[in-house]
């Protein structure tokens, strides 16, 4: 049964193998171009896999007999185009195919799920309030939460998708969460035993990261996903993949130390890049100085971003979180100081943006977990 997390292996189909699994691979390919470019024909799908026409037409067939694929008819007649013969039929992705059931447990005191079709679309939505609730507690609420989305969903399952704040490994155990009082908590293990289904975990800025990628319209390039909620971490998409790192902690970057002259963290040192960057003190230091402090902020971020930036050559900086706190001063000021103290080949062509996701983020990368995991399609 499928349990892995997509990180470790291309995102996206990269090229043409010949295996025992290149059928699976193959669709993939037209799946992907398909939900990246939208409807084709079958010609055009052979030139953009570089599949052969019999291949494409026999993987489109199967599709369609899936219910994965439609068949559209026509494009709309063109006078400008004067073609002999009959036109293309166009096929395309058919995004209530199946349903996805996605997690979002980042939130402090509330577990968030729904949904989606494999658009990542929300179709419906449930939250609980947690009451604080942590270890089999906490657990016991997620089975019940994932359980009745699963009950709601009118299309078939294709499985679920769940984002949650520590570090997750590649199986989706979840090796330390402070908040919900988790230690090695096999967390996608016990879903797919209780439920039946493929299920994927991983950390809540990887999932929002991997949502930029899917659904963002982020670019081909290097992307990091700086997540500001009350802690901050961050993912990285390099080279189409989720980069996980040496202990699966890759991206975890709230509790660095940027200014030890500051205050007692949490986690016991001063000054770790959360006592700077968390939302309850941006709002503290919006309320008691102004936007200016929030762009002093922003060059801080920009200190501690630039050799990352400098060393990864990335293409964008997404910051998540609340854009009335992010959007404006701080993003501002961060690009700048990331341009002031890097060479230009890394700073003049860096996006620094914020997440066009909204607060669905983590939700809609839970539904692109289960997408790149399940059609390997992101
Ligand atoms: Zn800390």
């Amino acid at each position: 049964m499928t349990q892995l997390s997509p990180v470790g292996r291309p995102l996206r189909p990269q090229h043409k193998v010949l295996q025992e699994d290149a059928r699976r691979h193959h669709r993939a390919l037209i799946l992907q171009q398909l939900f990246s470019d939208g409807p084709a024909s079958r010609a055009d799908l052979a030139r953009a896999t570089a599949l052969t026409r019999v291949t494409v037409s026999d993987l489109v067939g199967e599709m369609i007999r899936d219910e994965l694929l439609e068949e559209l008819g026509a494009p709309a007649h063109d006078p400008a185009q004067s073609r002999v013969g009959k036109p293309p039929t166009l096929v395309g992705f058919v995004p209530e195919a199946a349903h996805i059931v996605c997690l979002d447990l980042s939130v402090e005191d509330t577990m968030t799920g729904a949904v989606t079709n494999l658009a990542g679309t929300v179709l419906s939505r449930r939250s609980v309030d947690t009451r604080g609730a942590t270890g089999p507690d906490a657990l016991a609420l997620v089975h019940r939460l994932a359980a009745d989305l699963v009950a709601e969903a009118t299309r078939p399952v294709l499985g679920v998708g769940v984002g949650t704040p520590g570090v997750v490994d590649t199986e989706g155990t979840v090796l330390d969460a402070p908040n919900l009082g988790w230690q090695d908590v096999h967390l996608a293990r016990s879903l797919h035993e209780a439920l039946g289904l493929p299920v994927f975990v991983a950390n809540d800025a990887n999932t929002a990261a991997l949502a930029e990628h899917t659904f963002g319209h982020a670019g081909e390039g290097g992307l990091m996903l700086v997540r500001v909620g009350k802690g901050v971490g961050a993912g990285l998409i390099l080279g189409g993949q989720l980069l996980h790192g040496h202990r699966a902690a890759a991206g975890e970057i709230g509790h660095v130390v940027i200014d030890p002259a500051g205050t007692t963290c949490a986690c016991g040192r001063v000054g770790c890049l959360e006592t700077v960057l968390g939302v309850p003190r941006l709002r503290q230091r919006l309320e008691h100085d102004g936007p200016e402090a929030l762009g002093r902020v922003g060059e801080l971020l920009g200190t501690v971003l630039a050799p990352v930036v400098g060393t990864l050559n990335l293409h964008e900086l997404v910051l998540s979180g609340p854009t009335d706190l992010l959007d404006g001063p701080l993003r501002e000021a961060t690009a700048a100081t990331i341009r002031r103290n890097t060479m230009a080949v890394s700073g003049d062509h860096l996006v620094v943006r914020t997440s066009t996701l909204g607060e669905d983020v983590v939700l809609v990368g839970a539904a692109a977990l289960v997408l790149a995991g399940e059609l390997g399609v992101s």
